[in-house]
């Protein structure tokens, strides 16, 4: 048997694309046995595995690569804190360089390149959500605020009414906003997770253009991982328009007196907290603020929240491959359910539309809400 060599050319470039994060991997398995995807489809997905070939220099080349949704739960366990997402990430861009991603993404990616869509749908319809909403067109006038809906939202008959209530919301803030409408492009998250650097950086310069001409001072998001994008990635590529999460900006509001909820809501919310929201931007107490204010609400908390949330299973372009097994959206929903709450809450776009197919095939009795769907209704907005 012909022993396989160590691969320094190929660990010296791990190294320098993850920051050499698995340098300090003692293989305790800790991220293995708190991966969900492995715990709920036992010996699919091995963290322990891809670490351990990093530090070797091994290439890694099983599909499993592409199943983790980069929730970032395992590295949260572990006792290094070792970033196990970004090694994930730096095989898949070494895979990408080789031409070897899966051709679900190959499809996506052209997608991206031609329509600027990741969803299926036209750039030409990318507005059509707002249709009697009235909304000023930021690649036309200066907006004090741009509000990126994303491609899920554009195009999604559900999500769209996440950006109809959150529109709602700022005109009743007299916030003054505007979207690029047709101009608009995908942010890049699933490009960034495909590992697809040189059209990532294409994709992120000709965006930041479209975002500087519109004289925007805030980017608000709809999506946790536009937002994330936004934040960590595009100041690399040179954004320096300060972007939040839609939440954070809410939750401004509120604190500066310019929205207030008057109408109750009742029933029992509990709040999941979706991973690119939390673990990775820290946003977990403005949710519960929030929803704190509105009259007639009750929180209950589910278990594993905040750090310790369960994935959908969306994340890191998994929401595009068809993967078999249990979902992990049926298993959050139904820790939501354990609750008695009559609603659950997601900030989160892929969450909800994942939520909502989980609540019907468990025959679940929830309903499935953004935060600002809510607010909107306690304010008496409409959608
Ligand atoms: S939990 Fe951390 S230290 Fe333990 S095997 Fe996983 S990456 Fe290595
Ligand atoms: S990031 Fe999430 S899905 Fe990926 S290996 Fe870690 S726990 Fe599993």
């Amino acid at each position: 048997m012909k022993a396989k060599l160590v691969d320094i050319e190929l660990m010296e470039r791990l190294a320098e694309l993850t920051s050499a994060a698995a340098d300090y991997c003692y293989q305790c398995g800790t991220c293995t046995g708190s991966c969900p995807f492995n715990l709920l489809n036992p010996s699919t997905l091995n963290p322990r595995k891809i670490v351990r070939s990093a530090q070797l220099g091994l290439m890694y080349e099983d599909p499993s690569l592409w199943y983790c949704s980069t929730c970032g739960l395992c590295e949260a366990k572990c006792p290094w804190s070792i970033k196990i997402p970004d090694v994930v990430r730096g095989y898949r861009q070494i895979a990408s360089e080789k031409r070897k991603t899966p051709s679900k993404f190959e499809e996506i990616l052209w997608m991206i390149y031609e329509d600027g869509t990741a969803f299926p749908g036209s750039s030409t319809e990318r507005a059509a959500w707002t249709e009697g909403l009235n909304i000023k067109d930021a690649s036309k006038q200066k907006v004090q605020v741009l509000l990126y809906a994303g491609c899920a939202v554009s195009f999604d008959k559900r999500l769209q009414k996440i950006a109809r209530s959150l529109s709602s919301v700022l005109s009743i803030a007299g916030v003054d906003f505007g979207i690029l409408g047709r101009e608009e492009r995908c942010c890049g998250d699933v490009v960034y997770n495909i590992g697809e650097d040189a059209f990532l950086e294409e994709l992120t310069t000709e965006n930041i253009k479209r975002f500087n001409k519109s004289g925007a001072e805030a980017i608000i998001t709809i999506s946790p991982h536009s937002a994330h994008m936004f934040k960590k990635i595009y100041p690399k590529y040179g954004l320096q328009i300060p972007a939040f999460h839609y939440i954070e900006f809410l939750n401004e509001l509120i604190e500066n007196g310019k929205l207030k909820m008057d109408k109750p809501v009742d029933g029992e919310v509990t709040i999941h907290d979706p991973c690119y929201l939390g673990r990775y931007l820290k946003i977990y107490e403005e949710p519960r603020k929030i929803l704190s204010t509105i009259p007639g609400l009750k929180i209950v908390e589910m278990n594993d929240v905040k750090e310790n949330a369960v994935c959908c299973g969306s994340g890191g372009g998994r929401h595009f491959l068809e993967i078999h097994g249990e979902r992990l959206s049926h298993y959050r929903v139904m820790q939501a359910a354990e609750t008695g709450a009559s609603i659950v809450v997601a900030p989160c776009p892929f969450c909800i539309q994942n939520f909502e197919d989980s609540v019907k095939t468990k025959r679940l009795s929830l309903n499935v809400k953004d935060v600002v769907e809510l607010v909107n209704q306690s304010l008496g907005g409409v959608v």
